[in-house]
């Protein structure tokens, strides 16, 4: 769904409106100017007697022709004073205002489910091409990178793994190596040394515990070392295809922003949620509002002046509200930048997206690397 202001319609409108008025106002002038000729005539001669009456029958025709166009006659007048200044540059029409959705107070559960379903599918429309946003190719590499992708981007993880990954393919690879040589691997993704840690202990649990394989269950997933439902839930959903709600930072600001919750805690959040939509519909629901978090609905400067949602909304106004100023605070594609991944999906690419460059490449006007 796209928010249109139409502005442009508005002001073709108002023109032509005064264009009417304008031909309306000359006629009636003339008009005038003909019945008061006639009127003195009738006076002058007893010829005009009979003028005179056919004249006041003609005027109260016309007297009954003008009544109903009162509001004419005062739009005429209206038009005439906006026309007096009209050398002045027209006035730009106001962009249509979004008035944002007011939940009731008592919403019942059946119209939150309604409302919260609505927005997802309108996020579905607008990131048809919705994916996880880290590189990988297999269970293993999937849970890795998203160990490392802590407090730092997708996109400056899929920068850095494939160096990791073409040293230690495999988790006894990894629980094998010499954690310094590893530290300089992962330095560019921030707190290197405790990723480091967590990577090769978790790759020693992956080799002795579960015959170096990731394990496809909740409950075998978050005994690892480093993994929580969080990284249990990406790793499920985008390895494993079984049904997961991944509560990261952007998922839970929004979430609350859109009050289909006031839970705090990540855990609580992922049960409301997780009632408010079928099961199947997980995962591609993570996706579509971790989208929206990373690309328009910021922590800080929610871009609510470009968010499509807008409508649907309660918290529209938390950020920047003026269309134009908003559309600069767009990020990744959506602000026509590359997206975060260096392999991206075919959908992604078939809808014009771009993957990143690899790490130290030039990548011109990218968004600054942060927690976003
Ligand atoms: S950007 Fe603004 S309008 Fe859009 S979802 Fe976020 S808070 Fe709501």
């Amino acid at each position: 769904m796209v928010v249109r202001r139409d502005s442009a319609v508005g002001e073709q409108a108002s023109g032509g409106a005064k264009k009417t008025t304008k031909a309306a106002a000359s006629g009636s002038a003339k008009r005038s100017a003909g019945a008061a000729g006639k009127a003195a005539g009738a006076a002058a001669t007893e010829m005009a007697a009979s003028a005179k009456k056919a004249a006041s029958a003609r005027k109260a025709a016309a007297a009954k022709k003008a009544a109903p166009k009162k509001t004419a006659k005062k739009s005429v007048e209206k038009a005439a004073k906006k026309s007096a200044p009209s050398k002045a540059p027209a006035k730009k029409a106001a962009p249509a205002k979004v008035t944002p959705a007011k939940p009731p107070r008592n919403e019942s559960h059946t119209a939150l489910v309604r409302r919260a379903r609505r927005i997802n599918r309108e996020l579905a429309e607008v990131y048809p091409y919705a994916h996880p946003e880290l590189d990988f190719e297999n269970p293993f590499q999937l849970v890795i990178a998203t160990v490392l992708s802590a407090q730092t981007t997708d996109l400056r993880v899929n920068q850095t793994t494939p160096a990791l990954f073409a040293k230690y393919p495999t988790p006894e690879d990894l629980a094998a190596a010499n954690p310094e040589e590893v530290e300089e691997i992962l330095r560019p993704t921030g707190f290197f040394r405790a990723k480091t840690k967590s990577v090769i202990g978790l790759s020693k649990a992956l080799r002795d515990d579960f015959g170096g394989e990731v394990p496809g269950r909740l409950e075998d997933l978050v005994k690892l070392p480093g993994v929580g439902r969080k990284t249990a839930f990406v790793v499920l959903g985008n390895a494993f295809g079984r049904p997961g709600l991944t509560v990261d930072t952007h998922f839970q600001r929004l979430v609350r922003r859109w009050q289909w919750t006031d839970a705090k805690e990540p855990d609580k959040i992922e049960a409301a949620v997780g009632a408010l939509f079928p099961k199947s519909e997980w995962t591609m629901l993570s996706h579509h509002v971790i989208f929206h978090g990373r690309r328009i609905c910021h922590a800080r400067k929610p871009a609510c002046g470009a968010c499509p949602i807008a409508p649907l909304c309660p918290a529209y106004g938390e950020g920047e509200t003026d269309p134009e100023k908003a559309k600069k605070l767009l990020k990744y594609e959506k602000g026509g930048f590359p997206g975060q991944r260096l392999n991206p999906p075919q959908a992604y690419l078939d809808a014009g997206g771009i993957p990143a460059p690899p790490l130290g490449a030039p990548m011109p006007g990218s968004p600054p690397v942060g927690t976003e």
